[in-house]
C-alpha cells in the first residue's frame, strides 16, 4: 500500500536534477508537473533558473514535457513563454494521463521520469504508470487552497514512508 506513494528519488529543487545523471539512468524524457514544481504562482513566466535547466536538458538530448491536471487553455498559456510541449487534464493521481503522454510522444515507461511536488498526485500517478519519479519540494510553501488537503495527506504519507524506510531523505543529486 505504502509503496504506491514512494518516489524513486527525492531532490529538493528541479534545478538540482542533473541531466547527465538522468542520462546515466537511461532517461530520455522528463515529464514534469507545472504548478509549484517548475513555476510558482508569483512568477508565472518562469525563472532564469528554469530556462537554464531547460537548456541543460536540451543539450543532453532529454525532452521536457509538462504533464498537468489543469485544462488545456490554462496550461497552454502557462507554457507559452517557455515553448514546452504539454499534456493537460492528466487526471493525476490516475495513471491514464501519463500513459496517454507516453503513447503520444512514443516513450516506454522505463525511458521517462516524472517530476512533481505532490506525493498524492504526481508520484502516485507515476507509480501507477510504471514510471520512475522524482519528488521535489514545492517552489513556494504557500499553496492554493484547492491543493491543501492533498498536501496535508501527502505530509502524513511521507511521515509513514520515512518511518518505514529511514533511507528516504532529500538528496542533492540522483544516485
Ligand atoms: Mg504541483
Amino acid at each position: 500500500m505504502l509503496e504506491r506513494f514512494k518516489p524513486t528519488w527525492m531532490i529538493e529543487r528541479f534545478s538540482d536534477i542533473d541531466p547527465g545523471q538522468l542520462k546515466a539512468h537511461c532517461i530520455k524524457a522528463v515529464f514534469s508537473d507545472l504548478d509549484n514544481t517548475l513555476i510558482a504562482w508569483d512568477n508565472p513566466d518562469g525563472t532564469p533558473e528554469l530556462r537554464d535547466w531547460m537548456a541543460q536538458l536540451k543539450q543532453a538530448g532529454i525532452e521536457l514535457i509538462v504533464v498537468s491536471n489543469n485544462h488545456a487553455a490554462r496550461v497552454s498559456k502557462a507554457v507559452a513563454p517557455l515553448d514546452l510541449p504539454f499534456e493537460s487534464r492528466a487526471l493525476k493521481p490516475l495513471p491514464i494521463g501519463l500513459k496517454r503522454t507516453l503513447k503520444r510522444f512514443k516513450y516506454q515507461p522505463d525511458q521517462v521520469v516524472m517530476v512533481g511536488d505532490q506525493l498524492m498526485t504526481d508520484v502516485l500517478a507515476a507509480n501507477g504508470a510504471g514510471v520512475r519519479s522524482i519528488l521535489v519540494k514545492p517552489l513556494l510553501p504557500s499553496d492554493k487552497w484547492v491543493t491543501m488537503p492533498n498536501r496535508w495527506m501527502g505530509n502524513q504519507v511521507m511521515k509513514r514512508l520515512v518511518s518505514a524506510d529511514p533511507t528516504m531523505k532529500w538528496q542533492k543529486e540522483l544516485k
